[in-house]
């Protein structure tokens, strides 16, 4: 197939009249440099060249495509883009309220008839209907969320990294060469043991998310801190740990987003992904162990920042949720509004996270008061 079919059967290039219409001009201006950023680190790949392709698709789902003349295309529907910069910008305006709620759950418990409310389907739900009325209902939803220089720029860095995230975990199916391992397996080559064939599919898709993370990580401490190498990537955020906390933020946004259906952990056993829960904390560690290897004197700032990124976007989500609850983002047919939330399973992981953060803290506060009784009983020993 020729790169124009590919491309046209996925809903074709998004062009700049779309791209304003939905995204606006800040946004569009966001996106594009960070498309190219993108598509100069695609470039040649083991095979051929990848370019990237931003379609007009409301779509969730980012695919790679081998073309004829061996050369690969990455496609990024915009319906995955616009909804992580609307659905960035309204959880940064439930933040700035400054309420503080915790709504809490567990990926353990089932929601049997779990729903997205109408008022967040725009976001959260792969909905049917014309294209052109989807876009309609994002943009109002996005409408209803107001203006703020300084929350738009944050929501526009969180939509870039996002794009690095999704580009990225599809070049790793690329350069790694994800496509010919399945065809020898699907051959019955040896390459591939009996035993491992039925888990191959998720193993891929686990390896990407693993090798975007290590990918992106080197590349926030090269590449970015203040425009390294001169080049604009999309990104305000200038600060190292300002970059960490927001791709964390983005990361964290961007999982909830795929956790549609708000399954259990023990629904995710098999397919070809892990709970989007998993995913996240999968991606989280795999930072930390690339800094620990590479910049261990970044390890401090970067877990601050990465946790900050996550709280963050979860105290975000908490108080979205509280909004559901007061009816703010409309009812489902059957009234029973507590059969939607919580909105996500990603914030589940926040109790679990501040746990170990506590844990730590404690024993740092235990190690603190050893030294100082150690200091205390050498000064003035005990009489015998
Ligand atoms: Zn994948």
């Amino acid at each position: 197939m020729r790169l124009a079919d590919v491309v046209a059967m996925s809903g074709g290039v998004a062009g700049e009249d779309v791209l304003e219409n939905v995204l606006t001009a800040d946004g569009v201006a966001a996106l594009s440099e960070a498309l190219t950023f993108m598509r100069e680190a695609a470039g040649e790949g083991p095979d051929g060249y990848l370019s990237v392709e931003v379609v007009d698709s409301n779509s969730m789902t980012c695919r790679a495509r081998r073309i004829d003349d061996g050369d690969q295309v990455i496609i990024i529907p915009l319906g995955v883009l616009a909804r992580a910069r609307a659905l960035a910008r309204r959880l940064l305006q439930h933040l700035a309220l400054d309420e503080v709620v915790r709504v809490v759950g567990n990926p353990l418990d089932s929601r049997p008839g779990w729903e997205v409310l109408p008022g967040l389907t725009p976001v959260y739900s792969e909905y049917e209907g014309a294209e052109e009325s989807q876009w309609d209902a994002l943009k109002s939803f996005d409408g209803e969320t107001g203006a703020s220089d300084l929350r738009d720029s944050e929501a526009h860095d969180v939509m870039s990294m996002c794009l690095f995230y999704l580009v990225v975990h599809e070049m790793v199916h690329i350069n790694k060469r994800h496509d010919k391992l399945l065809a020898l397996a699907d051959a019955g080559s040896p390459f591939v043991p009996h035993d491992v064939l039925p888990h191959l599919r998720r193993g891929l898709e686990v390896h990407a998310d693993v090798m975007a993370a290590v990918a992106l990580t080197k590349s926030l401490i090269t590449e970015f801190p203040l425009g390294a190498k001169g080049r604009s990537n999309g990104v305000s955020a200038n600060r190292l740990d300002t970059l960490f906390e927001r791709s964390s933020f983005a990361a964290c946004l961007l999982f909830s987003m795929y956790d549609t259906y708000r399954a259990t952990v023990f629904d995710y056993d098999r397919g070809n992904y892990p709970h989007p829960l998993v995913r996240y904390e999968l991606t989280h560690s795999v930072t930390l162990a690339v800094i620990n290897d590479t910049a261990p004197s970044l390890m401090g700032t970067v877990t601050k920042a990465t946790e900050a990124g996550w709280l963050r976007c979860n105290q975000a989500i908490s108080n979205l949720e509280l909004a559901c609850a007061q009816g703010r983002y409309g009812s489902p047919s059957h009234g029973q509004i507590f059969r939607c939330i919580p909105v996500t399973a990603l914030k589940y992981g926040t109790p679990v996270l501040s746990m170990q953060t506590r844990i730590a803290d404690e024993y740092r506060l235990s190690l603190l008061t050893e030294e100082l009784l150690r200091r205390m009983n050498a000064a003035m020993p005990a009489r015998g």
